[in-house]
């Protein structure tokens, strides 16, 4: 079963991670928790080129090919193999985060990216994705305050990250059986309890 998190800044999402995590393990499941970009030892090396600020500006079209390749290591090596041995993995961002950043955030058509994206991940989707909805100008501080940093990304203006809220909306809106969309703006026990019952109702069919 294959579960990945998404949403803005500061949604909560490894927090939500981790506690899933411990609940799929308390329920008996062999989990994989990882996270893109970064997910694989030469992921990490991307993550840093990434989201350096010393990278400075990308070409949007060179920056979606390193995360595109971020994800084929990821999936080739990381996710695929779990999947095939009946494991449980769940991934702090996934392609949606590609459409959502690269596609809203900076105008590159969103169908060749989601070309591009498909033929890196060999097409793999997916079986529930949770989105962590929260408006950015509270994810924004919240994110600052959990003192991740302020990387390439979260430097960006506002408008840039409302782009991105509502492109993982339009996302989950299109495929309704595969998303679900929490309020993030919480207690995080309460959005826990959501994720839990979807994971709940999946596993069980
Ligand atoms: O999930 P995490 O906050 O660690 O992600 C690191 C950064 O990478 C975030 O700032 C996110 O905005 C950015 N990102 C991106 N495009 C992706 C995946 C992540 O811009 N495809």
């Amino acid at each position: 079963f294959f579960l990945v998190l998404e949403g803005g800044e500061g949604g909560g999402k490894s927090t939500q991670a981790a506690r899933a995590v411990e609940w799929l393990r308390a329920a008996g499941r062999t989990v994989v928790q990882t996270r893109q970009p970064g997910g694989t030892p030469v992921g990490l090396r991307l993550r840093e080129i990434l989201l350096s600020p010393e990278t400075g500006t990308l070409d949007p079209r060179t920056e979606s090919l390193v995360y595109a390749a971020d994800k084929a290591e990821h999936v080739a090596t990381v996710i695929s193999p779990a999947l095939e041995r009946g494991e449980v993995v769940v991934c702090d961002r996934y392609v949606d985060s590609t459409l959502a950043y690269q596609g809203a955030g900076r105008a590159i058509d969103a169908d060749e990216l989601a070309r591009v994206a498909a033929w890196a991940t060999d097409d793999l989707r997916p079986h529930l994705t949770v989105v962590l909805d929260v408006d950015p100008e509270v994810g924004l501080v919240r994110a600052g305050r959990a003192g991740d940093g302020h990387d390439r990304i979260e430097a960006e203006p506002l408008e840039f990250h409302r782009r991105v809220r509502q492109h993982f909306l339009d996302l989950a809106a299109a495929r309704p059986d595969e998303y679900l969309v929490v309020d993030a703006d919480r207690d995080p026990a309460v959005v826990h309890a959501e994720i839990r019952a979807a994971l709940e109702a999946r596993l069980s069919q």
